[in-house]
């Protein structure tokens, strides 16, 4: 029997060609690992009339840990994203994303190294939503009116965004204890108080209230969003964990992802009390998808974190010091890191590029 059962479900558009290149890679490792493929996404709509089947969920539940290639939300099929609904479902409520440079990867600069801590259970992403003209939403503008709490414009459609105090006590609490954790010094919370006082001041608020139990273990201040932004641009050295509601987490990621080189090198996982589901922080790209042009790099170093995750220290850093080093190496690169660091450089393919890695991973190895 293998030490590890994971259950991974390969996604769809350029999920399917990650997936494959990040368990070559994990396998190049050494690490006894059997995979439960799990499928989800717009195929299974047919098969199974929902893009999340119950035995997917299931075999998540089952292995406890999972690894996921990006999935495609169909706009306008009336289904939901899979991705938030498994992070529902299985309540994953920690989005976690370490930033960290990789030279040659064509980062604005080569030596960020923070942690995004995001919120990912509420906030406008609860999906609660009326449509323009729905009973609802006119109700709902009625009760806005009648409360005295405003006027909303008779043809919106309207999102909520609900923040408790439980979720933001959670989140931030991750925050610190990951920083206790890892020898982190300092925890920045990142909100738009100012403006939304009941939502992001209770998000806040709370954090402030949190971090007074790790006062003198870990530092903490906060940063309005905006200015967080222009910050993190200019100085990202002036970030270490960095805890947010769930949109601006989002936004964020991205931002960070940038910084450092592109979504083709930003891994990520959704984290539970019981559970836990790597994904990159990129979607599923359909516009490169089947062309064999993907950056694997985001999973794989995904697969770096579940590595971490389930005791596999020395694999995990088997895949990082790999990636480290076919970069450094520069030959292998593919078209979006060629792109981000202005090199006329031939790009290679997803498939090549995995063979390189593979190839570094069996010599630090031997
Ligand atoms: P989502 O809303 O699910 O995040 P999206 O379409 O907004 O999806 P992505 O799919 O994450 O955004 O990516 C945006 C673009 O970035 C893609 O269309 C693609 O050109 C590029 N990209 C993303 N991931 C990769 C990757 N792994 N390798 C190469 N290019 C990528």
């Amino acid at each position: 029997m293998a030490k590890h059962t994971i259950t991974l479900i390969p996604g769809d558009g350029i999920g399917l060609e990650t997936s494959a290149a990040m368990q070559q890679v994990v396998a190049a490792t050494g690490v006894d690992i059997e995979w439960e493929t799990a499928e989800a996404g717009a195929a299974c709509i047919e098969k199974y009339g929902t893009p999340l089947p119950e035995q997917t969920v299931e075999a998540v539940r089952r292995n406890k840990v999972a690894i996921k290639g990006p999935i495609t939300t169909p706009v306008g099929s009336g289904f939901r994203s899979v991705n938030v609904a498994l992070r529902k479902t299985l309540e994953l409520y920690v989005c976690l994303r370490p930033v960290l440079s990789i030279p040659g990867a064509g980062g604005r600069y080569e030596d960020v190294d923070l942690v995004i801590v995001r919120e990912n259970s509420e906030d406008l992403y609860a999906g609660i939503e009326f449509e323009k003209d729905s009973e609802g939403a006119q109700r709902l503008i009625q009760f806005c009116e009648d409360e005295g709490a405003g006027t909303i414009r008779p043809d919106s459609g309207i999102s909520i965004k609900p923040i408790s105090e439980t979720a933001s006590e959670n989140i931030v609490r991750y925050a610190f204890d990951y920083a206790v954790k890892h020898g982190r010094k300092k925890v920045t919370a990142a909100h738009k108080a100012n403006i939304m006082k009941h939502s992001d001041g209770l998000f806040l608020q709370t954090a402030r209230k949190v971090a007074k139990e790790y006062e003198g273990q870990v530092e903490f201040n906060d940063n309005i969003i905006d200015a967080f932004c222009m910050n993190l641009v200019m100085n990202p050295d002036w970030f270490d964990v960095i805890v947010f509601p769930n949109l601006y987490g989002d936004i964020a990621s991205d931002l960070c992802a940038g910084l450092c080189g592109g979504l083709g090198i930003a891994p990520g996982a959704n984290i539970g009390k019981e559970y836990a589901v790597f994904e990159a922080v990129h979607g599923s790209a359909p516009d490169i998808a089947g062309k064999n042009l993907a950056n694997p790099t985001a999973q794989i170093l995904s697969a770096a974190m579940m590595l971490d995750h389930i005791g596999e220290l020395e694999a995990a850093a088997l895949i990082r010091q790999g990636v480290r080093n076919v970069y450094a190496d520069g030959t292998n690169l593919t078209a979006d890191i060629r792109r981000a660091t202005n090199s006329d450089a031939p790009a290679v393919s997803c498939t090549d590029f995995t063979q390189a890695l593979v190839d570094e991973i069996e010599r630090l190895r031997a």
